[in-house]
C-alpha cells in the first residue's frame, strides 16, 4: 500500500478482512482496492499474477503472502457464473464500496487503521445485523447470489438479518433460480461450514431458501432430518455424506449433479458414506480403523457424532489403536500378486488374485492370520476355491 501511495494511488483494504479485523476474527483472504489502473499495478509489483485485468484484479505476491489488488470499480449484471459482465473503473471508492453486498462488507481501513465506513457497518458489526447496502429489493435484484451469501455470513458470523433485508429476501428469493449453481455451491459450502451453522440454518428455513436450492427444491423435508445438534461441516463431501446417508434415495451422484461438485467431492463423499455403513454394522474394529485415512478421521467421527448420537473414538485413541495394526496398507503384506500366480500355476491370471489379496489383507488386519509368507500362502491354499 505504501508503493501504490508513494506512485501517487491510493489503496485500502476492503471488504471481508476488514469486518474481519474488527471483529477479531481470523482473516481469510486480504483484498486491497486501489484507484491504480491494473496495469500500474503490474508494473509497480515483482510478482503479480494478472487473474482477472478485465475486471481489473491483479494478485500480488509479497513476502510468501497474496493480495488480491482490484481497481475501484463499478458493475453491470452478474449473468455468467462469477464475474460481472461489464466494469467500469473509477477514482474514488465510494462508489466501489456502494456496490457491495453488506455494510459490513462495505468497510474500508486505510494503512494507518482509519475506518472508512459510509453506510454504517460498524454499527452493523456492533448490532449484529447483516444489512444490504441500499434498497434490498433493488441489490438482490442485480445479484440473487446475495440473499445466499446473506444466510452464509448468518451462518458464519452468527448475526440476524436486519428486517427491511429479511423482507427482501422473501420477496426475491425466487430470483435465485438465475444464479449460476457453482457460485451457490461455493456459498453454501461456507454456509455449513459456519461456526454458528444452527443460526444459518434457522434461516435457511425461515426464509424458505432452500427451496430454491438444487435437491432441496425437490426434497423440502430434508432439512428437518438434520440432527438438532448441528455441527459445522468443513467440506461440501461431507454435507453431501451427511444428507445422503439420512435419505439414502438421493444418490451421491444426484447430489453432485445438481450441485456441480468436482470428481474429488464425489470420491470423498463416497468413501466417507462407506465408513459410515461399516460403522453401523460393525462399529469400530480393527478394519475400521485401517481402511480409514488419519486426514478423513476427523470428519467421520463428527459424521458418527451427529448421525448416531456416539462419541466413538477420539483422536489419540484412534491413533493408538492405527500404532497396533499389524498392517497398515496393502503393501505391509507379506505376500503380493506374483507370490500367489507362482502359488497356483494352473491358474490364468485374473480377478481372483485381487480378491485373494483382498480377503488376505483383511484376515491379517482383523488378527486372524500372521502376517508371514508362509501362513498366508497356507491360508491361500485352503481358501483359494471361493474366488473365481
Ligand atoms: P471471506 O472471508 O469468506 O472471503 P468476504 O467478505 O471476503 O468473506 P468474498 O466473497 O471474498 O467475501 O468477497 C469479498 C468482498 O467483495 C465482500 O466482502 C463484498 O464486499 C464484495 N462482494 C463479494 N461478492 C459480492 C456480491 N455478489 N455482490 C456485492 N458485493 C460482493
Ligand atoms: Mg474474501
Amino acid at each position: 500500500m505504501e508503493r501504490l501511495e508513494s506512485d501517487g494511488h491510493r489503496a485500502y483494504f476492503v471488504g471481508g478482512c476488514v469486518r474481519d479485523v474488527l471483529l477479531e476474527r481470523t482473516i481469510g483472504d486480504i483484498d486491497i482496492a486501489t484507484s491504480a489502473k491494473p496495469e500500474q499495478v503490474l508494473a509497480l509489483f515483482e510478482k503479480v499474477i494478472p487473474v482477472g485485468i478485465k475486471h481489473g484484479t491483479v494478485i500480488v505476491r509479497y513476502d510468501n503472502e497474496s493480495y488480491e489488488v482490484t481497481t475501484f470499480r463499478v458493475e453491470g449484471s452478474y449473468t455468467d457464473s462469477r464475474h460481472p459482465d461489464a466494469v467500469s473503473f473509477i477514482d474514488e471508492i465510494d462508489l466501489d464500496l456502494a456496490r457491495r453486498d453488506f455494510t459490513i462488507n462495505a468497510l474500508a481501513m486505510d494503512r494507518t487503521g482509519n475506518i472508512i465506513d459510509l453506510f454504517g457497518g460498524k454499527k452493523d458489526l456492533q448490532r449484529q445485523k447483516i444489512r444490504t447496502v441500499g434498497n434490498g429489493y433493488d441489490r438482490f435484484a442485480e445479484d440473487a447470489l446475495r440473499i445466499v451469501r446473506a444466510l452464509r455470513f448468518s451462518s458464519q458470523l452468527g448475526f440476524s438479518i436486519e428486517s427491511d433485508t429479511m423482507k427482501a429476501i422473501r420477496a426475491c428469493r425466487s430470483q435465485i433460480d438465475k444464479v449460476a449453481t457453482e457460485r451457490i455451491t461455493n456459498e453454501m459450502t461456507k454456509f455449513f461450514a459456519g461456526s454458528s451453522v444452527k443460526n444459518g440454518l434457522v434461516n435457511l428455513k425461515e426464509t424458505g431458501i432452500y427451496k430454491f436450492l438444487p435437491i432441496f427444491s425437490q426434497h423440502p423435508t430434508l432439512l428437518d432430518m438434520l440432527p438438532e445438534h448441528m455441527e459445522p461441516l468443513g467440506s461440501f463431501d461431507e454435507v453431501i455424506a451427511m444428507f445422503h446417508f439420512l435419505k439414502p434415495d438421493i444418490s451421491i451422484s444426484n447430489w453432485v449433479k445438481a450441485w456441480k461438485c468436482s470428481n474429488q467431492i464425489k470420491h470423498r463423499a463416497e468413501k466417507l458414506v462407506n465408513s459410515l455403513k461399516y460403522y453401523q454394522h460393525h462399529g469400530v474394529d480393527r478394519w475400521f480403523v485401517y481402511q480409514i485415512d488419519f486426514d478423513v478421521h476427523e470428519k467421520l467421527m463428527k459424521l458418527i457424532r451427529l448421525l448416531f448420537q456416539n462419541k466413538p473414538l477420539d483422536a489419540s485413541c484412534f491413533q493408538q489403536l492405527y500404532e497396533r495394526l499389524t498392517i497398515h496398507s496393502r503393501k505391509d503384506l507379506d505376500i503380493d500378486g506374483n507370490d500367489l500366480t507362482a502359488l497356483f500355476p494352473e491358474r490364468k491370471k485374473g480377478r481372483w488374485i485381487h480378491q485373494l489379496l483382498e480377503k488376505l489383507e483383511k484376515e491379517v488386519v482383523s488378527g486372524k492370520i500372521r502376517n508371514d509368507k508362509s501362513s498366508l500362502k497356507e491360508w491361500a491354499k485352503c481358501n483359494q476355491q471361493e474366488t473365481n
